[in-house]
């Protein structure tokens, strides 16, 4: 039965010590999409199978081979969904989103689930920071969806992702380039492998996708698609480039990048690291201007990207980042009897509605285990009280960095603990060379805290 304390293959859990770094990632990138006028969108974590099929494409790989789809009890084909565009998309449709002021800029951070051989930066279960712009074809959108992407890299501080660009065409380019590639893979057609030998007719360019070794180093030499672009494609796709130029957003241009999702059109585009082995994609994204049609939707053009989250998180980890500390316990309360207790926790508890971080016993530890505790969490003040504090109103608290104390009177000890405290964060900020004239009063005076 060792079975129920093991989590299953391909997904992982994030542990205590460890969260604040998701954390961290998670609310600069919704600042930053905050920033571009991104607003957030939550969807289901399951849709109807079909949505994926039609939306990522019935020929790539993550619908022939990585969905976790299963029939409920009603007998419904589920999936769980294995990107977040074509829930998005959906749920633009279903509540009408192209009837308010476009572009609609949408933007989400979720679970994603792929049935793929498990490694590093390649889960069953991972996270997605995504961020879609629908209903603008406007090249000025692409460089802005890229340079949000780009924004939140330089924030992060992350190093070294090159910027890899493309474009793929429209509908109409895309036939007659489908048509070369045809005819060159149909050349190499024993040696492709048998979902590619499938694919051959019905979407040649999934071959270019493929990661089988032999299948990618027939595509090498495959034609490339920059060659068949029709004029407004190759216009748009300049225009692009020459935004990112404006924007100072360095690129390289990569004929190779087709991506795995069907849905794309002109513009597609990876960061790419190579500091994190095979796995080294942290975003990609792109255009898909029919996929709102393709879905039963009015035309809309529209594009967006999707970053993983435990790749970014590895890479920064690769790069020595930092991730800010979790804020530590202000003020640990130790106890001593039933009446110290009691004090202890009615004290505590009036701090935190005033938003500190403090702690008291829950566990009925003696007094040296309790403070035991408390420079473990690293509570940056500790006060004991007994008997004797409660008898003469007054104990002491200790500053747990510098070992100095002082005496402390409880009756007012609320207000006077946070002014104490605001004065010690003061003069962490003037440590770093600011000059800091404010009156504690008043901000305890206003409803900051
Ligand atoms: P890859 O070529 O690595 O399989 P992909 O083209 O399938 O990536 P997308 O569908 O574009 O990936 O997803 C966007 C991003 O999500 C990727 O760039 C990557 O950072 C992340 N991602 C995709 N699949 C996984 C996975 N199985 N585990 C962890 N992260 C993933
Ligand atoms: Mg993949």
């Amino acid at each position: 039965m060792a079975l129920i304390t093991k989590s299953i293959k391909g997904t992982q859990d994030v542990l205590p010590g460890e969260s604040h770094k998701i954390q961290f990632l998670e609310s600069a990138a919704k600042e930053i999409a905050a920033n571009f006028g991104f607003r957030e969108i939550r969807t289901p974590v399951f849709e109807h199978t079909e949505l994926f099929q039609r939306g990522v494409g019935d020929t790539t790989d993550v619908v022939q081979k990585e969905m976790y789809t299963f029939l409920d009890k009603g007998g419904r084909s589920i999936t769980l969904r294995p990107e977040g565009t074509a829930g998005a998309v959906r749920s633009f449709l279903e509540h009408g989103l192209y009837n308010e002021p476009m572009p609609q800029k949408l933007c989400y951070l979720t679970s994603c689930y792929r049935y793929e051989k498990p490694q590093a930066g390649r889960l069953r279960e991972f996270h997605q920071f995504g961020v879609e712009c629908l209903g603008t074809a406007s090249p000025a959108a692409d460089a802005e969806v890229i340079a949000l992407a780009g924004e939140l890299f330089s924030f992060l501080g992350v190093r070294g992702l090159e910027l890899q660009l493309n474009s793929i065409g429209c509908k109409e380019c895309r036939k007659e380039y489908h048509k070369a590639l045809h005819d060159y893979f149909y050349g190499h057609k024993d040696e492709l492998c048998g979902t590619c030998q499938e694919r051959l007719d019905r979407n040649p360019m999934r071959i270019l996708d493929c990661k089988s070794p032999v299948c990618s180093a027939i595509a090498k030499d495959a034609p490339k698609v920059l060659d068949y672009l029709c004029d407004d494609c190759r216009a748009h796709f300049e225009q692009v480039q020459s935004f990112l130029k404006t924007m100072q957003i360095p690129f390289t241009v990569n004929p190779t990048i087709v991506r795995g999702l069907d849905y794309y059109t002109r513009t597609v585009f990876e960061f790419v690291s190579t500091e994190i082995g095979a796995q080294g994609t942290v975003c990609g994204g792109g255009r898909y201007d029919g996929l709102v049609e393709e879905i039963g939707g009015p035309h809309t053009p529209a594009l967006g990207f999707g970053m993983g989250l435990e790749r970014l998180q590895l890479l920064m980890e690769a790069q020595g980042l930092p991730f800010p500390a979790p804020e530590t316990c202000n003020l640990y309360i130790a106890s001593m009897g039933d009446n110290a207790l009691q004090t202890a926790a009615q004290i505590v508890s009036a701090l935190r509605q005033e938003g500190v971080y403090a702690e008291f016993d829950v566990v009925g530890r003696s007094v040296k285990a309790q403070m035991k505790y408390a420079n473990k969490i690293g509570a940056k003040f500790t006060m004991v009280l007994g008997d004797s504090e409660l008898e003469t109103g007054k104990a002491m608290l200790k500053n747990m960095e510098t070992g100095e104390q002082q005496e402390m009177a409880l009756d007012t000890f609320e207000g006077d603990f946070m002014r104490l405290s605001i004065s010690e964060s003061l003069k962490d900020i003037e440590a770093l060379g600011v000059d800091t004239d404010i009156d504690i009063d008043a901000i305890l005076n206003t409803n900051l805290f």
